[in-house]
């Protein structure tokens, strides 16, 4: 796998800087389409730098469409892509706009390479693989419009290795095997590349025939004007160069947008440790589904299908919250507030004790208090305490008693 590292040298803000998080903070990888038929990973961080004022570009890695793979910020880095999921998710981003076009076989053979590289690096199993589309709140976005539950089952495929990238087909591109010069006369897969790459870029080539004659030297001589460098009609390392990184200028650049900024939310998100749930194919399994399955009235098999997500749709129109299907931080906090037998009630005096008080218990009151949830009842949990009793008036002491727990669950 050729990984070309750009962490140093694409564009990034002078004043503004990414928070850093543990790598074991990561739960998701995100698949992400460019939505633009040509770009690269400089013109990606330009773009998030300079129009959307990001601290640098949205993204983890860049795979171009020959399969060449950028990396562009360390894993621990919590850069801007899935909105309030960026602080347990890992970016990538294949260019090309998949609305269109379809997914060259060079890209998506290092995406796969990719993924599994990470999915092994941070111990992340498949089911927690995602497009865009699938993390909470981005049920609109068409990204990466190609189908995930493919992209799944080509990450599960036996004999997980793949056979090394063929030679790529475009070649016009920086690449180590490649023609030097095309010129007028050649044929070749690499011709038909550049006619690919010239008609994607709105050049005319004429038929995309892989023969090197006049109407692909005109073509690329309107290009090289165009673009601003020596018109010659002959592609040289100046002009591939050109090619790659040449930006459509009627295009809408949809490649990050505000919208994958965290908002007043993201602390919620960050401080959630369970899994999100969604239907997904195949579908997830465990004690969670379970756990969700018996409060929102499904039957408890364990497995998140169409019937529990139809029911957790129910629950989430029920709560006014967003209605998405999806067991998201929200979603689970909602759960968390419901009574029932399922419900943890109110056991015993919580306060902080040496040792530390540890239980299902404390996590309920640290669930309901925003707070990091590892069940031991700390200095934080008391700060957080002493602040809920302030603001709802009663005795500010740190410690949950029965008025207290009364106050945090209407129970
Ligand atoms: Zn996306």
């Amino acid at each position: 796998m050729n990984i070309i590292d750009k962490r140093r040298s694409l564009a990034s803000s002078s004043s503004r800087s990414y928070r850093r998080r543990a790598r074991s903070a990561i739960r998701n990888i995100a698949i992400h389409h460019s939505a633009t038929t040509s770009g690269s990973a400089e013109a990606f961080a330009r773009y998030h730098v300079n129009q959307l004022g990001w601290p640098g570009i949205g993204y983890h890695y860049v795979v171009d469409r020959d399969g060449s793979i950028s990396l562009c910020h360390d894993l621990e880095v919590v850069s801007y892509h899935v909105g309030n999921s960026n602080s347990f998710a890992v970016g990538i981003c294949m260019v090309g706009d998949f609305r269109t076009q379809s997914l060259p076989e060079a890209q998506r053979r290092s995406t796969l390479n990719l993924t599994r590289s990470l999915m092994d690096q941070l111990n992340i199993p498949v089911e927690n693989v995602w497009g865009h589309i699938e993390f909470p709140g981005y049920s609109w976005k068409p990204c990466p419009s190609i189908n995930m539950q493919n992209f799944r089952s080509w990450l599960r495929e036996e004999g997980a290795e793949l056979s090394p990238i063929p030679a790529p087909t475009t070649t016009y591109v920086a690449g180590a095997r490649q023609r030097t010069l095309l010129t007028r006369g050649d044929q070749g897969d690499d011709i038909r590349a550049l006619q690919e790459r010239l008609d994607e870029l709105g050049f005319n080539p004429g038929p995309i025939d892989g023969i090197f004659g006049p109407q692909t030297a005109d073509a690329v001589m309107r290009f090289q004007r165009t673009a601003s460098v020596a018109v010659d009609g002959i592609v040289g390392p100046e002009t591939r160069r050109a090619l790659r990184d040449f930006e459509h200028t009627g295009e809408q650049p949809e490649h990050g947008s505000p919208t994958d900024e965290p908002d007043e939310r993201e602390e919620m998100y960050q401080s959630e440790t369970r899994r999100m749930l969604r239907l997904l194919s195949p579908m997830m399994r465990g004690a969670d589904v379970q756990e969700v399955q018996q409060k929102v009235g499904a039957a408890t098999d364990g497995i998140f299908g169409p019937e529990t997500e139809s029911r957790v749709r129910e629950f989430q129109r029920r709560e006014g919250i967003t209605v998405d299907g999806i067991v998201g931080p929200q979603t689970w906090r909602a759960l968390d507030r419901m009574n029932g037998s399922s419900g943890i009630r109110y056991q015993r005096l919580l306060s902080v004790q040496t040792p530390f008080i540890r239980g299902e218990d404390v996590k309920r009151v640290q669930r309901a208090l925003n707070v990091t949830v590892d069940g031991i009842y700390g200095p934080l949990t008391e700060r957080a305490v002493r602040n809920f009793q302030r603001r709802e008036g009663i005795t500010i002491d740190g410690i949950v008693g029965p008025q207290t727990w009364r106050r945090l669950f209407n129970e």
